[in-house]
């Protein structure tokens, strides 16, 4: 069976089954990390930062993955 999915909420530290994706860190090395909120601040949460990661992305199509070369 599947087990619940223990996650603490970032906005009010309450620990929920239902942890609802509000967040994604991306690392610049390595992988990022994900941010959860309950149900209850999930709507509350502030905008995404990603977002502008992503209307960056749609407008250089070419830009999401790309590292400098070293
Ligand atoms: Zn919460």
């Amino acid at each position: 069976m599947t087990r619940p999915t223990i996650r603490m909420c970032a906005r009010c530290q309450r620990i929920t089954e239902v942890p609802v994706l509000v967040y994604v860190v991306h690392a610049a090395t390595g992988p990022g990390f994900n941010v959860y909120a309950c149900p209850d601040c999930a709507p509350l949460y502030p905008p995404l930062p990603d977002a502008l990661d992503i209307l960056d992305a749609a407008q250089q199509p070419h830009s999401t993955d790309e590292r400098p070369e070293s």
